[in-house]
């Protein structure tokens, strides 16, 4: 039997979705995922990983408005039923909240997305 023909070890995803969570290299850990905000690195700049090809797509938008969705609704809920302030003030406090909270966690979740797409894919 070639080696081509066996099975290659499967990578751990739960090791690179923390590392990508970290925005860190889902290969080695070591190197920055992104180059910009979002724009993943085409290579590793520490490992040399071919990064270049993983499609996040509309999955870290997608879980970003999951997660903060569930945090802001509540508390808008939570903070209506008790003190039941004027509108402007909710669309003052909640709206920055929103898009501050947003714009922190999509970072991270695009990189965990990465890591386990990297993940997904078997080892050459
Ligand atoms: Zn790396």
């Amino acid at each position: 039997m070639s080696a081509d023909l066996q099975t290659p070890a499967a990578r751990d995803w739960s090791k690179s979705f923390w590392r990508g969570l970290a925005c860190k290299c889902p290969a080695c850990g070591e190197g920055p995922v992104f180059t910009g905000y979002l724009r993943v690195t085409p290579k590793c700049a520490a490992c040399g990983e071919n990064l270049d090809d993983l499609r996040a797509d509309d999955a870290p938008p997608y879980f970003t408005i999951f997660i903060v969705g569930h945090i802001i609704v509540p508390l808008i809920l939570i903070v209506e039923r008790a003190y039941m302030p004027p509108i402007w003030l909710h669309m003052v406090v909640w709206l920055p909240l929103t898009t501050l909270l947003s714009l922190a966690f999509l970072r991270p979740i695009k990189g965990a997305v990465v890591g386990v797409l990297w993940a997904q894919r078997e080892k050459p």
